[in-house]
Order: structure tokens, then sequence, then C-alpha cells
């Protein structure tokens, strides 16, 4: 392939989510001098409470943040491998395992729990620097792996840093009048919900020693709504063809919204990123050169991967338009947050967390996104160690080619440890899908389903047996 073809197959990623990488860094420099700079520091998995968090001048941790963080800069492997050798068997969520990993290393230091980490020799730039936590704050929706991770870190720490626990009820939808954001359910678990956020709000006040500054979280609450109505603006604008933006971008512009500092630099970050969304409508401009195919991407990031998989589909002419982690999580219904009084809008954009959701409302939502995206075809990344994630994802398979008569497919990856990819596999599959989509247009054959599950479950018990160590 000559260079300029080559070209042409590479993805062609928005320029305004190139500061993306500089706020990051900044915000996890603020960390690691937080213990110098005599700050409190909080961790946390899960639900974004860091406007609480920022508003009380407690310095946060986001769990999952870190652990990202430190596969997307593939510095992940002495955490996992220090976790490891603890006990944690590689099939625990590998989010989990590269975080308590970063606390193995501290423990074996001996340090006490009020410094600093110092003690990663196999990693010196990022987890050894990581700040052990004053306290805990576990609000993890859905799954008891991320609210056991919490009692695990406390437990490692020996049980001496003071945690508040948060329960976040699934929404079961069971009830006659329930509905997306509707019914008596989602009426009592939303007020249940934000009675226990004023209760957080106490165990902050304690912590400190002084009053919540309430007014710094409307204003920040506020910031927190623009920028998520222009981030959801952007995207209805990749309706367009070829759709101007991708997945791959949407992930790369999740740090700001999820977990970095807040401030009006937040609206002006997805400001720059609808004006250049808007701008390649108009010039009609697209995420990839040459769009012939569109897809949804079902399942939780991979973040060792992010660049490689936007490259991959960028090389077979498909743009990954939308996806169940850019497009149903980090506060992606604003309208129900009021900022002089956000608690309950707060409390609800926790409950709707893609994972915390009952099948059948989560399938609806998705097959909106594919019907609005006008999408050729599903990709299901089925995360080894996050089963959160893939519990409803035959369910919802079934459903895209059922419904909407499009192919799916599901690759198995992981969340932050790349040993459970298989690039032929992906290949091969993705592959299988696009020739499904030709054929079917081509008026060969309806599209199908072209995973065979039966055949991923038994690769998986192959190709990875359980090995069980002890600590
Ligand atoms: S298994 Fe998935 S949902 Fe659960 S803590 Fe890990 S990443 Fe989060």
């Amino acid at each position: 392939m000559n260079s300029a073809v080559q070209d042409q197959k590479k993805a062609n990623k928005l320029t305004s989510t190139r500061n993306a990488g500089k706020l990051v860094n900044d915000y996890w420099e603020t960390v690691f001098r937080a213990k110098e700079e005599g700050k409190l520091v909080c961790w946390y998995e899960g639900s974004a409470i860091n406007p609480f968090l920022q508003a009380a001048d407690i310095c946060w941790v986001h769990g999952e943040a870190y652990s990202a963080l430190l596969a997307a800069r593939h510095q992940e492997g002495p955490a996992q491998k220090a976790a490891e050798e603890h006990g944690y068997i590689k099939e625990l969520c590998s989010y989990a395992r590269t975080h308590l990993g970063c606390v193995v290393s501290n423990q074996r230091m001996g340090n006490a729990p009020e410094t600093p980490f110092l003690g990663m020799a196999d990693d010196p730039h990022l987890a050894a620097r990581l700040p052990a936590p004053d306290m805990i704050i576990s609000a993890y929706a859905y799954c008891s792996t991320g609210q056991q991770w919490d009692e695990i870190t406390a437990r490692l720490f020996g049980k001496k840093i003071p945690i508040f626990n948060v329960s976040i009820p699934l929404i079961w939808g069971g009830k006659p009048d329930a509905g997306y954001l509707k019914g008596e359910e989602w009426e009592e678990t939303s007020q249940y919900l934000a009675r226990q956020l004023r209760e957080m709000v106490v165990f902050i006040e304690q912590q400190t020693g002084r009053k919540f500054e309430w007014d710094r979280l409307y204003e920040m609450m506020g910031y927190v709504k623009q920028a998520s109505k222009l981030r959801l603006e952007a995207m209805d604008l990749c309706t367009a063809r070829p759709a101007p933006a991708s997945f791959f971008d949407w992930i790369v512009s999740i740090a700001p919204l999820n977990n970095l500092p807040i401030g009006p630099h937040l609206v002006d970050f997805f400001q720059g990123m609808k004006d250049e969304v808007q701008q390649r409508v108009a010039s009609g401009a697209g995420a990839i050169h040459n769009e012939r195919y569109r897809l949804y991407f079902d399942g939780i990031m991979n973040w060792n991967k992010v660049g490689w998989l936007a490259e991959k589909f960028a090389k077979y002419d498909a743009t990954v338009v939308s996806g169940r982690y850019t497009h149903q999580a980090f506060w992606q219904e604003p309208d129900l947050i009021d900022p002089n009084d956000p608690i309950l809008g707060m409390a609800q954009n926790y409950l709707i967390c893609p994972i915390n959701l009952s099948a059948p409302f989560l399938i609806e939502k998705t097959l909106n996104f594919c019907r609005k995206y006008e999408l050729d075809g599903m990709v299901l990344h089925s995360s080894r160690t996050c089963r959160a994630f893939t519990n409803p994802q035959f369910l919802m398979a079934e459903a895209a080619t059922r419904e909407l008569g499009i192919p799916t497919t599901m690759f198995e990856g992981d969340v932050t440890d790349e040993s459970f990819y298989k690039d032929e596999l992906l290949n091969s599959r993705v592959e299988a899908m696009l020739e499904a989509i030709d054929a079917s247009r081509a008026g060969r054959g309806t599209p199908s389903q072209v995973s065979d599950f039966s055949l991923l479950a038994q690769n998986r018990a192959e190709a990875s047996p359980l090995v069980f160590h002890r600590g």
C-alpha cells in the first residue's frame, strides 16, 4: 500500500481534543503533590462524586481513572503483577486489580498509610507516586466488584481509613408504571439516593472539619450541565454522513467530564469540540476518510487499545459512530440537573449508569442510537474481567438483529489487561460482519449474528485456564 493510500486509511481524529492530555497530566500532578500541600485525599470508584470533593477542597483519586491512565501509557504491568502475586486472580476486574496492586506495593514497602507511595521500583513514573487515602467513599452502581474494591482497599490499609458507603440500587423497571426516567420506582430510588448524598456531605464535613461549600458545588454543576449539553449537541451532529467524529473521539473526551477538575475551561473544551464537529459537517470531512460502514460499539473501553482500535476500524473504512460507554454515560441527562439544587439530578445521573439499568431499558436506548445514527452493524467488546458490562450483551445482540436487521459480532478483550486480546479473532470477526453487511446490501442474504457465541465461550476456557495464587 503506498503512503497516500495508507493516509486515507488513518483515523482523522478531532484536533480539539488534544488538550485533554494536558488536562489529564495537570490534574495528576496536583494529585501527586497533594500531601506536600497538606490536602486531604479521598479515593473513590464508580460514580462521579468528584464535584462534592472539589467543592470541599479535597484531592480525589478515581480508581478507574488511575488504572486507565496506567493502561493508556502501558505502565499497568507492575501493579497488576503485584496484585496477582498477592492472590488477586487474573479474572478479577483489571481496573480493581491494577489499583489494588498499587496498594499491595505500598504495603510491601512498609509505608504508613499517610505517606505517599514510594516503593514500586518497577514503575518509577506513575504508580509509585499515588498518594494514600485519608478517606474512602464507595458509591458504585450495580457491580459488587466495585463495592468490594473499596472495602478491600480499606482492609489493605489496615482498616484505618474512614469509609462511607453509598448504596445505588439497580433500576429494575418491573412495575407497570415503569419507564426510562419515570415511574414510582424511579422517583423513590432517586430520593433514596439523594438522601444518601446529603449524608455523604455530612461525612465530608466530619473529615474536613469545615462546613461544606454548597455555593461551590452549585457553580460547578452549572459548568457540568453546560459542558454535557454541548457534548450531546456535538454528538447529535454525527447523524451526518460521513460522521464528523467517532466513538474514539468521544472516548478521549471522557476524562475532562468524568473526573478532572471542573471550571469554565470544561465548557470551553466541549464548545471547542462542538465547533470543530460543526465545521466538519459543513466541509463534509469525516472521522475516517472513506466511510463505508457505520457501527455501534458496545462494552467498556479498552484503555490500552484506544488508538489501536481507532486505526483498526479506520483501515476497514468503518466509522464507529456511537457506543454504550460514550453515549449512555457521564452526565448524559444534563436536563435533570438544577444547578441551584443539584443533588437530586446528580443522584439520577448516577442511577442511569449503563450497567445500572435493567436489560429492557438498555436495549431500548441502544436500538434508538442505532436508528438515530443509521448504523449498519454492532461490535460487542466482551470484556473478560468486567462481567457487569458483558452480562446483557447476548440479549442486545439478538435484539439488534431481530429488531433492526443488522449483524453483530463479539470479540474478547479487557479494560486494562491486554493479554486477553486475540488480534486474529477480532480481525476475522469484524471482517465477517462487514462481509455480511456487503452481502445484505447486494441483496445476497439477510443480516445475521456473525459471532458463534458458544465457540467464543469455548475459546475462553481453552485459552486461559484459571490460575489461583495465594498471597
Ligand atoms: S467489573 Fe466492571 S463495573 Fe465492576 S468494578 Fe470492574 S470495571 Fe467497574
